[in-house]
C-alpha cells in the first residue's frame, strides 16, 4: 500500500547521514574502555519510514547522560572522530534521521524515564513546568502532567515520538497557530554536545547551542533532558468536523480561525477527503456516526469522483476557570463560516483521548498488518499564496496514481508563531 501525506505541517530537511569509515572500525567491545557497546539490531536500522535501512557497527544503551559523554568525549578525541553517531528516540523518523551507517546509534529509550513536574507554586517565576528526560515518550509526560491537571501547550498529532526526537524537529500540530511549535515551549535543555561536554542551555544560557540543538536534527547535540513549559490542562474537548466542496471557503475558514478566533478556538487542522473510503478511515478516532453526512457527500450509485476538505477544530473546556457552554462558543463560531449547516457535526470528548485520536488509528491499521509498512511521507510548509496552485499540483499527481490511500493534512501556521521564542518575563 502506498501511504502517503502531504501537508503544511513541519519542514523535515531530508538529513544524510555523513558516511564515515567504508569498513567496520569497532575490533572489540573493549574499544571504549568502561562503555558496554552492543551489537547492532534490526531496530537500530530501521526507522518507521521502511525506506532505508542502515546497519551501524555499534549500538550504546546508556544508563544515564555521562555514559553518553563518555562515548563521545572519546570518539572525539580519538581517531575514530569521523565515526556517525545518532541518537534515536522513538524512531519514527521517515529517512533514515536516526540510523548511523558503521557509526553508532545511541538508543535513548534506554535513559531511565524521569519525569519531575513543577507547579506554579513550587516552579520558577510562577510558571509551571517539566523536567523531562530526551527518551521519553510525549504520551508519558502527558499521563504524569494530567495527575497534576497540567498538560504541555504544543503537541504533535501522535504521542508515541520522544521528547528529544520531535524536540530535534519541531513537533507541529493543530495547536501551533496559537503557541508555535513544540520547540518554543521549551525553556531550558540539558545537552551533550559533540565532544561530550555535559552543557544546561537556554534562551538566556549558551543560548547558540540550546537555539541549534531545537530543530537541530540531533546535529548540534543530544538532548537528555528538557524543560517543557504547561498549563492548566481542560476537562474535556469539543471537536467539531465541517466540511466544504469548495477550496477557498476552506481556506478562508481556516484563516479565519486563525487569526479572528485565536481565542476562542484551541485547534484547528484539516484534510482532504478523496472518497468515501478515505472519509471512513479518516473518522475512526472521530466518534460520531456518518449516518447524515457520507450520503450527502457520497450519494449511493453517483459516478462522480468530486472530492472534499474537512475542516477540523477544537474547543477546550476550561470550565474550572470560568463557566463556558461549549455548544454556544461553537455556535458563534459558526455563524461566521462558510460551510453548509448540514455537513458539520461535533463530539465532545476527554482531552487524553483526543490528544491521543491517532493511536486509534494505529491500532486499527496494526490489526490490518498497514501500520510497519513503508510510508514515503512528505511535510512541507506552502506559503498562503501558493496553497491553490501547491493543491492542483497535489490533486493532479494523486489522481494519477489509482493506488494512492493515505491521508492529506493541510493546516494553517501563522509565521509569527514559528519565530517566536518564549521569553521568561523576570
Ligand atoms: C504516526 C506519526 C505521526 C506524526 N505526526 C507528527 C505531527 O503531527 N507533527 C510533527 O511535527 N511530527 C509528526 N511526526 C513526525 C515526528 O515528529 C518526527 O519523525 C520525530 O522525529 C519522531 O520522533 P522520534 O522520537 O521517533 O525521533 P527519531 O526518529 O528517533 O529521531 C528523529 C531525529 O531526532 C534525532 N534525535 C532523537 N532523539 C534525540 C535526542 N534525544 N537528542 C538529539 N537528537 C535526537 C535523531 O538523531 C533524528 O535526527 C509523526 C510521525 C509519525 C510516525
Amino acid at each position: 500500500m502506498e501511504f502517503a501525506l502531504f501537508c503544511t505541517r513541519v519542514n523535515f530537511l531530508v538529513f544524510l547521514l555523513a558516511l564515515s569509515s567504508p569498513c567496520k572500525f569497532i575490533q572489540s567491545p573493549m574499544d571504549f574502555g568502561p562503555l558496554k557497546l552492543l551489537q547492532a539490531t534490526n531496530s537500530a536500522s530501521l526507522d518507521f519510514g521502511r525506506l532505508y535501512s542502515n546497519t551501524p557497527s555499534a549500538v550504546l544503551r546508556p544508563q544515564s547522560p555521562e555514559e553518553i559523554s563518555l562515548l563521545l568525549s572519546l570518539l572525539s578525541a580519538s581517531s575514530f572522530s569521523k565515526v556517525t553517531v545518532a541518537a534515536k528516540g522513538a524512531g519514527h523518523s521517515i529517512n533514515g534521521q536516526a540510523q548511523a551507517l558503521n557509526g553508532i546509534v545511541i538508543e535513548m529509550d534506554s535513559l531511565p524515564s524521569s519525569i519531575k513536574i513543577h507547579t506554579s507554586v513550587d516552579g520558577e517565576f510562577g510558571l509551571s513546568f517539566a523536567d523531562v528526560s530526551g527518551g521519553t515518550l510525549w504520551v508519558e509526560l502527558l499521563t504524569e502532567t494530567l495527575k497534576f491537571g497540567l498538560t504541555p501547550r504544543s503537541w504533535t498529532d501522535y504521542l508515541y515520538l520522544s521528547i528529544g526526537g520531535t524536540l530535534s524537529n519541531g513537533g507541529i500540530s493543530g495547536q501551533t497557530f496559537k503557541y508555535g511549535p513544540q520547540i518554543s515551549n521549551v525553556i531550558q535543555l540539558d545537552v551533550v554536545t559533540g565532544s561530550g561536554e555535559l552543557v544546561t542551555c537556554s534562551p538566556s544560557k549558551s543560548s547558540d547551542l540550546f537555539f541549534a540543538v531545537l530543530g537541530g536534527l540531533g546535529q548540534f547535540g543530544i538532548i537528555t533532558s528538557a524543560r517543557i513549559l504547561l498549563q492548566e490542562a481542560p476537562h474535556k474537548v469539543k471537536w467539531v468536523r465541517a466540511f466544504y466542496d469548495d477550496f477557498e471557503d476552506f481556506i478562508k475558514d481556516q484563516e479565519l480561525l486563525v487569526v479572528s478566533m485565536r481565542d476562542k478556538v484551541d485547534y484547528v487542522e484539516g484534510f482532504i477527503v478523496l472518497n468515501e473510503g478515505s472519509l471512513h478511515s479518516s473518522s475512526l478516532a472521530f466518534p460520531a456516526s456518518l449516518s447524515s453526512i457520507a450520503p450527502q457527500l457520497f450519494p449511493q450509485g453517483s459516478t462522480s469522483h468530486k472530492h472534499y476538505y474537512c475542516l477540523e477544530f477544537a474547543i477546550y473546556d476550561h470550565s474550572h476557570k470560568e463557566a463556558i457552554n461549549l455548544d454556544q462558543v461553537v455556535d458563534e463560531i459558526s455563524r461566521k463560516m462558510k460551510f453548509k449547516p448540514s455537513l458539520v457535526h461535533s463530539v465532545e470528548v476527554a482531552y487524553f483521548d483526543f490528544l491521543n485520536r491517532v493511536n486509534v488509528e494505529e491500532v486499527n491499521l496494526r490489526r490490518r498488518n498497514l501500520w510497519d509498512v513503508a510510508h514515503p511521507w512528505l511535510n512541507m510548509f506552502v506559503p498562503k499564496t501558493g496553497i491553490s496552485k501547491f493543491r492542483d499540483l497535489m490533486l493532479q499527481t494523486i489522481s494519477a496514481s489509482p493506488t494512492f490511500e493515505g491521508p492529506i493534512l493541510l493546516y494553517p501556521i501563522l509565521k509569527d508563531k514559528m519565530n517566536a521564542v518564549f521569553e521568561l518575563t523576570v
